[in-house]
C-alpha cells in the first residue's frame, strides 16, 4: 500500500495548497473512448475497447461515493491511509468490486515499492506480493494497482486472454517497468506485443508534475527520447528574491530550475518500444491534480488524500 513516501512527488515535493472545491468542480467531460459508467452509486472510468471484451472485467475508480469521510465529503478511498479506518477501506473495496461486476473475484493488491518487479499470479497469495506489477491468465483474480498521481496501466492480450496491471511512478518509469511488463507477458503467456491493448489511466499530467531539473539528467541517461518527456526548463512559481543575494558569481551555481515531466508520454514510449501499435495505446487525459473533484492527488492534497484503484480480471 503506497504510504506517503510512495508518491511520485517525493523528490523535491512541492506542496501545492489545496484548491477550493469551487475551483475544481467542473463538468466531468470525459473524452472518448474513455467513459464514466454509473454503477451502484459510484462512477467507474472505463475504456470502450476493453469494455467490449466479454471475458474481461476492468475499471478505474474515482473519488465520489464510498464510506470514507474526508473533510465532510464521502469519498471512495481504496488504500489504507492514516486518516481512514480499515473498516471503511474494506467496505469501499467491496463496493468498488461490486460496481465493476467483480464481487466474486479475489482482489489482488500489491505492496507497492516503486520497483520494476512483476509478479505472475496463479492463485491468491496469503499476503500482498511486494512489487509494482502483476500478471495472470487465470480467471477470478482481480489484479489491482493503487495510485494517487502515479500512472496506472492495464495491459490486455485479447488473443491469449492474459492481463497485467502496472504501477508506474517516476522511479518505476525510470526502471522501465512498463516495457519489462510487456516482456514478461511475452515470456509468461506467449503474448505478441502487437496484439496487446494498453489503457493508461488517470495520473498527474505534465500540467502539474513539476520536478527538479536533475530529472532531465536522470532520464536522458537512460532514454534516447527523454527530451520529449520534459517541457522547457523554467524557474519555480515563486522565485525567492533572497536567492540573488546568496547567488555565487557567474559560472558557479545557477539558480535552481524546475521542469515538468510527462510520465504518461514516457510510459507510452516504453509500450511503443516494446512493440505495441500506437492505435492500441489509450491514454486518459484526466489529471489527478487538476481534477480533485473526481480523483485523488497526493501532490495536491498531501497526506489527506485517498487512493484510487485500477483493476482488471478475467471472468470465470
Ligand atoms: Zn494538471
Amino acid at each position: 500500500m503506497p504510504k506517503r513516501r510512495s508518491s511520485p512527488s517525493r523528490p523535491k515535493a512541492r506542496r501545492v495548497r489545496r484548491a477550493s472545491k469551487a475551483s475544481t468542480r467542473r463538468n466531468p467531460a470525459i473524452s472518448s473512448p474513455w467513459r464514466l459508467r454509473q454503477s451502484r452509486g459510484l462512477q467507474i472510468l472505463e475504456l470502450a475497447p476493453l469494455a467490449k471484451l466479454p471475458w474481461l472485467i476492468h475499471g478505474f475508480s474515482t473519488r465520489p461515493g464510498g464510506s470514507s469521510a474526508l473533510e465532510s465529503e464521502n469519498v471512495l478511498n481504496l488504500g489504507f491511509m492514516e486518516w481512514d479506518s480499515r473498516e471503511n477501506v474494506l467496505a469501499n473495496r467491496r463496493k468498488f468490486q461490486s460496481a465493476v461486476g467483480a464481487s466474486d473475484f479475489h482482489l489482488i493488491p500489491l505492496k507497492q515499492i516503486h520497483s520494476s518487479i512483476l509478479h505472475p499470479i496463479s492463485a491468491p497469495p496469503a499476503n500482498p506480493c511486494i512489487g509494482d506489477a502483476s500478471a495472470t491468465n487465470r480467471a477470478g483474480l482481480l489484479l489491482a494497482i493503487q495510485t494517487a498521481d502515479c500512472v496506472p496501466i492495464l495491459l490486455v492480450d485479447p488473443k491469449k486472454r492474459a492481463i497485467a496491471a502496472i504501477h508506474a511512478g517516476w522511479r518505476g518509469t525510470q526502471a522501465r517497468i512498463t516495457q519489462k511488463a510487456v516482456g514478461r507477458m511475452q515470456f509468461q503467456f506467449d503474448s505478441k506485443p502487437s496484439d496487446l491493448i494498453a489503457a493508461i489511466g488517470p495520473s498527474i499530467g505534465p500540467c502539474c508534475y513539476e520536478v527538479a531539473a536533475d530529472f532531465v539528467t536522470k532520464f536522458t541517461a537512460q532514454f534516447a527520447d527523454a527530451h520529449e518527456y520534459f517541457d522547457e526548463p523554467r524557474t519555480g512559481d515563486e522565485p525567492n528574491p533572497l536567492q540573488w543575494l546568496n547567488m555565487k558569481p557567474p559560472g558557479h551555481q545557477p539558480p535552481p530550475k524546475n521542469v515538468r515531466l510527462d510520465l504518461r508520454k514516457a510510459n507510452r514510449a516504453q509500450l511503443l518500444a516494446a512493440g505495441l501499435h500506437a492505435q492500441s495505446i489509450f491514454v486518459s487525459d484526466l489529471c489527478t491534480a487538476c481534477r480533485t473533484d473526481l480523483l485523488f492527488s497526493h501532490r495536491r492534497e498531501g497526506p489527506l488524500s485517498g487512493r484510487l484503484m485500477s483493476v482488471i480480471g478475467i471472468r470465470p
